[in-house]
């Protein structure tokens, strides 16, 4: 790493002690930025990074909320508004047991150089709680959103803060969410929220966006090698919202998806994953995908085990962060695997990604393979402030338009930097560029 930058990390990590997950997606941007401080001096001059590194405002918050037999239970809320060079915050909330300060800084960081990517007006930041959905009653989650959002509301708004879903907040959350800021606000203020239901102010193709983008995106990588998802076998992580709809893509690509996986284990589909069960299961029911094997006949399900033992020519990690490692990386490389698109948020460990270059897998990073969810939240924030819907074909179009945009965009930038091919390089350099230029047009604030 660069003198300069190292300095700053060290700085970075001793002021943000025990946010490992945070230091981990400081170290990957300041990996490739090297090249860009000897081309602009006047970004260290103005000390952009040490102000990128520090979010704007950061916000912890109590949330209590009582539940079915009427115990008082106390979660923990966090927003994090990370970077509004480019537009209002824009990021979203996670609920999951493992959220804390540094998972919030981590993805509230990629989210500033994703949104750039993008090229739409939008700024970076993220937020969340500690508390699980699983196994929770739609009662007790819509009193748990009622009562984040009581003290959030005063933070956000169209032209503040827009926040969105994540892990374990999809569109029940979102509506409750957006119901009590309704409330409280008396503004029916579409453009707080994205992610919202079709019925009420939503964008078709947003829930498919993230999954289907990282596909596309993937596609355009293939592209380059002459190559298509035409096909391929598939394995994915994950079988959420993000996983689904990745699955739908590859499949309408000509692939053969043959598994997925929860945080207990994964199913191997030998006649191709049949998704509209997983969603049915999952998303219907809420649901464990053991009960995929159990209804379909072609399916093993393996308890525990990671889907990585499976062989394939694409993998997508879309659950989590870390969730794929070394060893892992070289099980697939050596089982010939060509493309890697993260459609999760940092799932590949940094020693998975060194893995996968050094093999020469083409490697896209999810801060640019998984921004079409933001993008077409940013679509339906246009909708909304013009007060009109949009068609499926032409919103999926815009998509599309947008991912090979950001696809172009970072193997250009890879290409000028002297490493071709070098997504990672690519994202990182395009992304921070368009953000240092606004910051510095916008003064020292
Ligand atoms: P969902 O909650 O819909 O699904 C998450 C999936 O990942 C589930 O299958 C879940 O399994 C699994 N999972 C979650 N945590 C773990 C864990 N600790 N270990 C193993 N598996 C786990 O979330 P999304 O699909 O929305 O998000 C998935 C990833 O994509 C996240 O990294 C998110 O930040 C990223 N992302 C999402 C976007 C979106 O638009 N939704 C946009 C850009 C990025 P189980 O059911 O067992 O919990």
């Amino acid at each position: 790493m660069h003198a300069k930058l190292l300095a700053i990390r060290d700085q970075v990590q001793a002021r943000n002690p025990g946010e490992v997950e945070f230091h981990q997606a400081v170290d990957e941007v300041f990996e490739s930025l090297g090249p860009v401080m000897e081309r602009h001096p006047e970004y260290v001059e103005a000390a952009v990074l040490e102000r990128l590194c520090e979010p704007e405002r950061q916000i912890i918050f109590r949330v209590p909320w009582t539940d079915d037999s009427g115990h008082v239970q106390i979660n923990r809320g966090f927003r994090v508004e990370y970077n509004s060079a480019l537009g209002p915050y824009k990021g979203g909330l996670r609920f999951h047991p493992s959220v804390y300060l540094g998972i919030v800084k981590f993805l509230g960081f990629e989210q500033i150089f994703k949104n750039a990517l993008t090229g739409m007006p939008i700024g970076g930041g993220k937020g969340g709680s500690d508390f699980d959905p699983r196994g929770r009653s739609d009662a007790e989650v819509m009193r748990f959103c009622q009562s984040f959002m009581t003290e959030l509301y005063r933070h956000i708004g169209e032209y503040t803060d827009v926040p969105a879903g994540d892990i374990g907040v999809g569109g029940r959350e979102i509506g409750y969410l957006f119901g009590q800021y309704k409330r409280i606000t008396n503004r029916y203020e579409s453009g707080v929220l994205t992610g919202k239901g079709l019925g009420w102010g939503g964008s078709l193709v947003r829930p498919e966006a993230t999954g289907y983008g990282t596909v596309l995106f993937a596609n355009e990588m293939a592209k380059t090698r002459g190559g298509s998802f035409d096909g391929k076998r598939v394995i994915v992580s994950g079988s959420g919202n993000v996983a689904i709809y990745a699955m739908q893509k590859a499949q309408q690509l000509g692939a053969v998806v043959l598994a997925c996986s929860d945080s207990d284990g994964y199913v191997v589909d030998e006649a191709g994953i049949d998704i509209e069960l997983v969603r049915q299961i999952k998303e219907v029911e809420r649901g464990r995908l053991k009960e995929y094997a159990e209804r379909r006949g072609s399916a093993v399900y393996v308890a525990g085990g990671s889907v990585w033992d499976v062989d394939a020519e694409v993998a997508l990690p879309c659950a989590t962060q870390n969730e794929l490692g070394e060893a892992a990386a070289v099980r697939l490389v050596n089982a010939g695997v060509k493309v890697v698109a993260e459609g999760a948020n940092m799932p590949c460990t940094p020693e998975a990604v060194t893995v996968f270059q050094k093999a020469g897998v083409l490697f896209a990073p999810g801060k640019a393979a998984n921004a079409g969810g933001v993008a077409t939240s940013a679509l339906e924030m246009q909708q909304n402030a013009s007060r009109d819907s949009w068609t499926f074909e032409h919103t999926e179009q815009r998509l599309t338009e947008i991912m090979v945009g950001i696809h172009d965009r970072c193997a250009e930038t890879a290409e000028l930097y002297g490493q071709p091919g070098n997504y990672v390089l690519g994202a990182n350099v395009a992304g921070f560029v368009k953000v240092a230029e606004a910051m510095l047009a916008q003064g020292l604030v």
